[in-house]
Formats: C-alpha cells, structure tokens, sequence
C-alpha cells in the first residue's frame, strides 16, 4: 500500500499547479465592499513600522507566542512544532521584522511595505503608485489592480487597512515553507516535505496554506494522508490572536493589518475549489481514477484534472469580471454589491472551528452545484480548454468562453455565485466581530 500511497497522493497535484494565486480575486475590493457599512466606517489609525510594533511591544509578543504554541499544540490536530530556535523569544539574532516573521513561520523574504490597494473605478488620485512587481514575492499579472505607497506615520482609514491586507497573503508570505522547497528557510521550518504539488513550482508551494481539505471522506484520506496536513486554520488562529493583541496594546493600524491577512484564508476557505480536493466528483471516483493512473491508465486521472482546474480558473476570472463591472456600473451590478453587504444587520458569531468544521463544510457542499453550473455557462468549449493561457493575456475577455449576463446560463450561474458572496460578506464580518471582541 505504501506506493499506493505516495501515488495517489498526486491526485492533489492539479490544485497547486496553478501559475497564478487562486481562490478569490482581490479580496481586497471583496473585503472593502463586505466591511464598508461597519464600525470600521470613518475610522482612521497610524500607520507604525512593523519592527516599531515589535521593538515596543516585546515583552507582551513573547507571552503570546508562548500561549500560541501552546494552545497549537493542544488544539491542532498534528501540529508540527515550532523549532525552539525559532520561537520569538529565543530568535534574537535576526532583525525585528524577520523574528515576528519567522516565529509564526511565514516568508521571511517577504518585504514588508506600507501601501493601500485602490477600489476600482477611485477616481481621486491615490498619491504615489506602487507597482506589483515591487510589492510581490512572486509577480504574476495582476490586471486593474493599482497600489498607492505609503510610510510609517501616515494616517490610513481601517477599512483600507483591513481590506489592503486582506490580499497580501497571495503577494508571497506562504512561499517556499517546505523542506523540499528551494529556499533557505523551509528547512528550518518544521513542517516537512510540501503536503500536494510540485514542490518545484514557486507559487503552488504556498497552496498548502490557502486550501484546507478538512471535510474529505475517510476513503480520501486513506489513498492520501498528506493531504491532512493543511494549515489555513493555524493561520487564522494566529492572526485572530495577533490582531487582538494589537488591539489591546494600543497598535491599531498593525490589529487591522493583522485581521486582514487572517480574513485572507477564511475567505480562501469559502471557495469550493480551496476546500475540496474534486469539487463536483464523489470520493469515491477520485481514489478510482487516482488508481488507474496507478496502473497505468492515465486518461480518465488527466481528464478530471484538467477539468477541475480549468473549472477553477473559469469561476476566479468570472468572479472577478463580474466584481469590476459591479463597480463599474453600480445600478446594474447592485445585485453582487448587496450579496457581499448582506441583507439584514444581523451578524454571525464567528468560532475558530469555523474555518474547517462550518465554513469549510459548506463550502465543499457548494462545489457540486458550482461545478456543474460552470458546466453549463461554457459557450466556446475550445477557449474553455486553453482557459490557462487566458490568465496571462493583457485585456483579456472571459465573455470569449463564458454565456454573458442577460443569458439564461448566466443567470444559473449568477443564483449560485450570489450565494457563494453572500456567505462571503456574512463570514468578513462575523470575523472583525471576532477579532474585535476581548
Ligand atoms: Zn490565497
């Protein structure tokens, strides 16, 4: 069974094959537009340095990270320890920024900057233009998004904190965790060789950390074991834990920062792409067509994997084409604005759990329906299959394979994204509840 074992475990690799960041596209206007009629509303914060936030605030960080590890240890299920040597209070060598970095085992290459990510369609100037290929770890074509720089002092409204940071995580922290990574620092990390993938692939290393596969069958997980070890949920309880201790002290601007990157992965987790290993397929197929590929019949194993992925892709560049008409034309795309706004002013409470046991559920739930209304939206079946070389294209019309709005496979498809953005607003929300509350 062992080699069984390690084959099959490839079934996981189409979702980290991926050239580009995955689940949603630009959390940040999702998160802007879920979190605009909040408390966070008219409030303004300071933007402090993060070796400042570290530097002033030593004593009270080295407690936390000792509760972190501990309550890691005792709540995650195969927690991989954190490496004494890593641990905040015993990393003195390295600057500020790179022993918080390391202590929660994010990329310590990542450059940290200063900056707001701008709302389609701002039309007042935004100051100083940042450019991606500044900003990112790993650079990919990132249409309509526009950065504007910002220093430590300067004033910025929480909102645009929250909903800025709300991206960042795909710019690069998660990259190159692994042991069998090329980086330096996935070898000292702890959390062994990357769970799916090609570990040679830069941007799919960080996959592991942006998809969880909590709510696989047990068949699923017997073929393929790694496919367990997922950390989405440690990073919301560390940034949820962080952002509260921000708060707390008196350090606003890095709270809000700090909720935002944890938002990322709770938003991550409610894309049925990232929460399911085969969305539309039962367990049952997947081990099956991961065995014959075993054997030797490689043709069923690469159909569903392209199909998923390709599926995959069409939601994200759909999602996003939609989100920008929205603010385009915001009489038309009222529809999707009000489904990230919610209905009602009731919230939900928002549980750590949440993440792998409710949101993660429901999430798997929904990627039947998604995949099969994807299905039915796909009006170019060519343009479909090369659907990943569309990504790349400067200006690019997702029109050319999908129905357009006013069709009715539009609209099945619409019925069902609405509910997917709705849980998206209802959830950014029940998590600023969380993180604000003591
Ligand atoms: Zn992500």
């Amino acid at each position: 069974m062992k080699n069984i074992h390690k084959n099959v475990i490839f079934l996981g690799l189409f979702c980290a094959c991926l050239a580009m960041p995955g689940a949603w596209e630009d959390h940040s206007t999702l998160s802007f537009t879920a979190l605009s009629a909040t408390e966070l509303e008219n409030r303004h914060v300071a933007i402090r340095s993060l070796s400042d936030f570290v530097n002033d605030n030593e004593a009270g960080l080295e407690k936390l990270f000792a509760e972190l590890e501990d309550w890691c240890a005792k709540n995650i299920k195969d927690y991989p320890p954190l490496p004494k040597e890593l641990s905040f209070s015993e990393n003195s060598s390295v600057s500020p920024e790179q022993r918080i970095m390391m202590a929660l085992r994010v990329n310590p290459d990542y450059k940290i900057r200063y900056y707001r990510k701008a709302i389609p369609e701002e039309t007042a100037s935004g100051g100083v233009e940042l450019p991606f290929a500044e900003l990112a770890h790993t650079v990919y074509n990132y249409e309509g998004a526009h950065f504007y720089s910002h220093e430590a002092g300067d004033s910025m409204d929480a909102l645009s904190v929250l909903a800025t940071a709300s991206d960042e995580p795909d710019y690069g922290l998660d990259i190159g965790l692994f042991k069998d990574n090329d980086s330096w620092y996935g070898k000292l990390y702890g959390f062994g060789e990357q769970s799916f993938g090609d570990p040679r692939l830069v941007y799919g290393s960080q996959a592991p950390f942006h998809m969880g596969f909590y709510n696989e069958a047990g068949i699923v997980y017997a073929a393929a074991p790694s496919m367990k070890r997922v950390y989405p949920e440690l990073r919301t309880v560390q940034f949820s834990r962080l952002a509260r201790f921000a708060m707390a002290a008196g350090e606003d601007y890095w709270a809000y920062r700090f909720m935002g990157w944890g938002l990322h992965y709770l938003q991550d987790q409610l894309m049925p792409y990232h929460a399911s290993i085969m969305p539309g397929s039962s367990a049952a197929y997947l081990v099956w067509v991961g065995l014959l590929d075993i054997m030797g019949v490689h043709g069923p194993y690469n159909k569903v994997l392209k199909e998923v992925s390709d599926k995959h892709m069409l939601l994200e560049l759909l999602q996003l084409q939609i989100l920008y008409d929205a603010y385009k034309d915001k009489a038309k795309g009222n529809v999707i604005l009000a489904a990230l706004q919610g209905k009602s002013d009731k919230r939900e409470a928002y549980e750590i759990s949440h993440l792998s046991k409710k949101a993660g559920k429901a999430s798997k739930k929904a990627g039947n329906s998604i995949s099969k209304a994807l299905g039915k939206i796909i009006k170019n079946k060519a343009a479909f299959e090369s659907i990943n070389t569309l990504y790349e294209v400067k200006g690019r019309d997702i029109y050319s394979v999908a129905y357009e709005p006013g069709t009715k496979q539009y609209q099945v498809f619409e019925s069902i994204l609405l509910d997917l953005l709705e849980n998206v607003g209802a959830y950014s929300r029940a998590w600023l509840d969380y993180c604000l509350s003591d």
